[in-house]
């Protein structure tokens, strides 16, 4: 079949909107009628070349739709379910998932990074040329090919969009809090970023009903969704950030800081507002190949705990229906993150919104 989407050819340009060749499903994959995708800044790592990725490609990995049509041996999702997608598949079978670890699941890691299903081919092409799959997902078209396994169904109550936020800045944020740092009731926490997984963060903390909710961002306009988030305080980042995050925790520094951006230096910083024997976590996906230096000497003398988190320490088959059950319930108003939506066509606007800092999360809907 015929369908619209984004192209990206290489780094630096803008993406480009074609129509490509999408081949039907092969043994264990899906088809999706794409109801929406979120406009994260993992996409813009390979914009940059800061994530090598074989191109041309399609990028989009936060996203929901409905499933159009199954291939052979699928038995995970039927057609007509509204699904999830999951941009860190988990097999079941490999020493991470037995040991409880789905999020660092092994088996699909080499396809998903050279850009294709798991037999090694792509589903798209253009003009008989292969195009790739960003994260076995390319979501930033009209219909996607996934894997079964990146395939969650949730409740179809929940829209589009909200299901899409829940395949990225939902899970990583609020598993942050929850499943990676366990974070307790009454705990001061301080999350620097304020976009969708920041926010997300803010929302998981407030969850677990830490008492001082603490979030910083670079733009001063995240100031009234970062509260209505749950924050109780707001900061607008400047070189007083650390003495400030400390003199509203009695000096010593929060319970629990967590980095949702991914910059070396903000993570460097972050340490230091950690109080003695508290936790940094750090949340924000730095560029391959980038390193952060954080001294032994105070992690070692002041008992501090640096945490990695990737995708909130996710088992995505149980998290995303009961994140989307909390949406439903009320618990978690998840439509706080949505600051504006797009059409395809519109995505490089879209991804100029989000480098000016103004949108909590900007998605395509379809
Ligand atoms: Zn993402
Ligand atoms: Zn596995």
């Amino acid at each position: 079949m015929n369908i619209k989407a984004a192209v990206f050819y290489k780094p630096n340009t803008p993406f480009q909107i074609e129509t490509l060749q999408l081949a039907d499903p092969r043994v264990g994959e899906v088809l999706i009628k794409m109801g929406s995708v979120g406009v994260c800044h993992s996409d813009w790592h390979l914009m940059t070349g800061a994530t090598p990725h074989p191109t041309p490609c399609v990028a989009g990995h936060e996203g929901s739709g409905i499933v159009q049509e199954v291939g052979a041996g699928v038995d995970r999702v039927r057609v007509g379910d509204h699904v999830v997608l999951n941009w860190a598949p988990n097999c079941g079978n490999c020493y991470y998932c037995l040991h409880d670890r789905p999020s660092l699941c092994e088996t699909f890691v080499k396809p998903i990074w050279a850009g294709t299903m798991m037999d090694g081919t792509t589903r798209l092409s253009m003009n008989d040329r292969p195009v790739f799959h960003f994260s076995s997902l390319a979501c930033f078209a009209e219909y996607a090919i996934a894997p079964q396994e990146c395939c969650v169904p949730i409740n179809k109550r929940v829209p589009f969009p909200i299901a899409a936020l829940i395949g990225c800045a939902v899970t990583t944020g609020i598993g942050a809090v929850l499943k990676t740092a366990h974070v307790e009731r009454d705990s001061s926490v301080a999350v620097y970023g304020s976009g969708g997984v920041g926010l997300s963060i803010v929302l998981g903390a407030r969850y677990a009903r830490a008492s001082r909710i603490i979030a910083v961002d670079r733009v001063a306009s995240k100031r009234d969704v970062a509260l209505r988030c749950g924050a109780t305080e707001f900061l607008v980042a400047d070189g007083s950030t650390v003495d400030r995050i400390r003199s509203l925790t009695e000096g010593r520094g929060a319970d629990y800081v967590f980095e949702a951006i991914g910059i070396p230096a903000v993570q460097e910083e972050c340490l230091h507002a950690v109080r003695p024997g508290g936790t940094l976590v750090l949340a924000g996906i730095s560029p391959v190949g980038s390193s952060t230096n954080l001294p032994g000497a105070i992690v070692t003398r002041q008992e501090k705990t640096i945490m990695g988190s990737y995708y909130g320490t996710a088992n995505t088959a149980v998290d995303f229906p009961r994140y989307a059950d909390l949406y439903l319930d009320r618990t978690l108003p998840l439509d706080l993150l949505i600051s504006k939506t797009y059409a395809l066509d519109q995505i490089n606007e879209a991804y100029a919104d989000m480098l000016k800092g103004d949108v909590a999360r900007g998605v395509v809907v379809f």
